[in-house]
């Protein structure tokens, strides 16, 4: 079984300081910036890889892990290392970011130009699984990242990605649902079901775009021998997720503290 240990604690860490930064000096931050569908986070970690500022903004400059809007992707990148730079007086050099799989040969350029277009000298640049298992630390199973506009499987052998695949379906169709559901803007829809206080309200509603997903990790995890999925990305913080993704696939499921900010951690990690 995967352990959670450090991964939560990194996580926990990471909670604390997006709300109030550490201030201790530090002879060099790593900043890892991971540009979602649905929102961008930005991790600083000190010279001994812990956390000591982030923060997070909801966003429309990427779709399905396309850069849509450069323009905008530069400029709240840009705003937010300031912000982060003041918060920490001092100026924050290296970063690194991720890409989801499969968008190496297209869009891998243009995430790159984002992060030095904002100011920092990029010091790598790895695929999102890749970069939330610097935090699961997973031998052999599936990492499942649900964001905000795709589905992301992985599968581990011995630490190493041994297949990829992403798809379409996240975060912004379950709030597309809602929206048609609730009869509700689908601002108002998105903004509903992040609140944890609805969690128990809308999960009936959102179970056939759960069982969905879950069909869609069936169809890539068949032929490979995953004997536990570990959920990652903002749309596993819906409550109770992981025991219907855990029914359908037939196969132990869990997730970390707060699957949102794994693999923007991992990529500061990586930095
Ligand atoms: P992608 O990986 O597809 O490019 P992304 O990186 O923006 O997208 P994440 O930041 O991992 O994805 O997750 C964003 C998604 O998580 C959004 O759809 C958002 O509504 C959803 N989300 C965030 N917090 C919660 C919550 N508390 N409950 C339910 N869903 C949530």
């Amino acid at each position: 079984r995967v352990n959670f240990e450090y991964c939560d604690q990194l996580v926990e860490k990471f909670e604390q300081v997006c709300e109030k930064p550490e201030l201790h000096k530090s002879s060099v931050y790593y900043t890892g910036v991971d540009l979602g569908t649905a929102c961008v986070v930005v991790a600083v970690l000190d010279e001994n890889y812990e956390p000591v500022a982030g923060c997070y903004k909801y966003a429309d400059v990427v779709r399905d892990g396309m850069v849509v809007d450069y323009i905008g992707a530069v400029q709240i990148v840009r705003e937010m290392k300031q912000e982060l730079e003041e918060k920490l007086d001092t100026e924050l050099v290296y970063a690194a970011a991720a890409i989801p799989p499969g968008t190496e040969t297209v869009d891998s350029g243009a995430v790159e130009n984002v992060v030095r277009g904002a100011g920092f000298t990029l010091s790598n640049l790895l695929d999102e699984p890749t970069a939330a298992n610097e935090v699961l630390k997973i031998q052999n199973g599936a990492v499942v990242d649900i964001g905000g506009g795709t589905t992301g499987i992985s599968i581990f052998k011995d630490g190493k990605v041994v297949y990829i695949a992403d798809e379409p379906t996240g975060g912004t169709h379950f709030s597309l649902v809602l929206s048609g559901a609730y009869k509700m803007p689908f601002e108002d829809a998105e903004v509903f079901k992040r609140d944890p206080d609805n969690h128990k309200e809308i999960f009936p509603v959102l179970k056939p775009v759960i069982e969905k997903v879950a069909a869609i990790i069936n169809e890539h995890i068949e032929g490979h021998q995953v004997e536990e999925i570990s959920l990652v990305g903002g749309t596993c913080c819906l409550t109770g997720i992981e025991g219907t993704i855990e029914k359908k696939t037939g196969i132990y499921t869990h997730k970390p503290r707060n699957p949102m900010f794994v693999t923007p951690l991992g990529i500061a990690l990586s930095c």
